[in-house]
């Protein structure tokens, strides 16, 4: 298959050039297609949420495990009362909080979502992104259209369009690239199914920020804590992911004894031949030896630590490094999502010195 790669910018969907465009990519998912697709928080592989056939391609695309459900994303409130049982009234204060933007919210689903984009469940993700390309696309699709992250799965999550053509091209009719995203983790997804809200992904919207609106909202003890020995409500938390191709470790302490420990390490490993990496901040990059330094701007700005984590791992892999060690990082605001995605990355290795 041929995949076309078209650009369109936010600010200008309304010109008559990036209309047309978002029609035929419309039509596209209409008629059973895969478009990837700019949301604000990365870029997203689209198909015909309602229609069972699309869903079944979306995971023939990434490779995705079948029983990891999809995201059902909408661009209009009134659009939610198809999808589930019932809205129930967290779900409205939630909405009229936090849509459009970076919230994804689990309900009990109703008929018309097809099992395969629930991944089997009875209960299925919803979520209205705010970027405006999305929006639209969505609206030209009817409505409806689910979409995981644009990557090869395992891979880090797309954050420029020219990631999702490293994974998908060949593999879906269109990639629309709308620049880079501006939030750079997924959605915070919370579960409104049982008695207490739950968070089942720490993203952009925390718990803090729940809980203005709801009162108690619980955290997935599976995210917390890796050895509770508890599998993640959210089925995709439990497999491998965001991993670059080397072998990252995330080392935390004393920052003098970081970047002692760090140097020693990848002294080593380049003596033995291997290329090394470090993911660092702005206040550290320039005490580091390796082959490939990269800092996430600086440590203080948790909002540009997130966007720029998944590109630094897959420029990890374009270096061809092999072995890489990260900084840790603050966890206060989008920066327990940070942690929680590169302690995934990292395969749970992590190096207290
Ligand atoms: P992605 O779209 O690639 O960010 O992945 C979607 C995430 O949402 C995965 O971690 C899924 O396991 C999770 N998810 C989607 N639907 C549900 C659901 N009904 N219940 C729990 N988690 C879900
Ligand atoms: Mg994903």
């Amino acid at each position: 298959m041929q995949t076309e790669l078209i650009q369109i910018e936010e600010n200008s969907i309304e010109s008559s050039a990036a209309k047309v465009q978002l029609r035929r990519a419309g039509q596209i998912l209409r008629s059973g297609g895969l478009v990837a697709f700019p949301t604000e928080t990365v870029y997203g592989l689209g198909g015909d949420a309602l229609n069972p056939e699309s869903s079944r391609r979306i995971y023939a695309a990434k490779g995705r495990p079948s029983d990891n459900p999809l995201i059902v994303h909408i661009a209009e409130m009134e659009a939610l009362p198809l999808l589930v049982r019932e809205v129930p009234e967290a779900a409205g204060k939630l909405a009229q909080a936090f849509w459009p933007g970076p919230l994804t919210m689990i309900l009990h689903r109703s008929a018309a979502v097809p099992l395969e984009t629930t991944g089997g469940l009875e209960t299925v993700a919803v979520r209205f992104p705010s970027n405006r390309i999305a929006q639209a696309l969505i609206r030209e699709a009817g409505g409806y259209v689910a979409a995981p992250s644009a990557n090869r799965s395992g891979r880090p999550s797309p954050t420029l369009a020219r990631y999702c053509m490293e994974d998908l091209d060949g593999r879906v009719e269109m990639v629309i690239d709308g620049g880079e995203v501006g939030i750079g983790v997924e959605s915070t997804i919370v579960d409104l199914t049982g008695e207490t809200p739950v968070i089942l992904r720490p993203g952009f919207v925390t718990q803090e920020d729940l809980r203005r609106v709801l009162g108690e909202v619980e955290m997935d003890r599976a995210i917390i804590s890796e050895d509770s020995g508890q599998a993640p409500k959210a089925p995709g938390m439990k497999y491998r992911h965001y991993a670059p191709r080397g072998t990252l470790t995330i080392v935390e302490g004393e920052r003098d004894k970081v970047v002692a420990y760090i140097n020693g390490q990848t002294k080593e490993a380049a003596a033995a031949g291997r290329k090394t990496g470090v993911l660092c901040t702005d206040e550290t990059r320039g005490l580091y030896r390796a082959d490939c330094v990269r800092s996430a701007g600086s440590g203080t700005d948790e909002a540009g630590v997130a966007r720029a984590l998944f590109r630094i791992l897959r420029e990890f892999d374009e270096e061809e490094a092999q072995v890489m060690f990260s900084e840790s990082f603050p966890e206060s605001g989008v920066g327990q999502a940070v942690m929680n995605r590169l302690i995934k990355a990292a395969g749970h290795r992590v190096k207290e010195v």
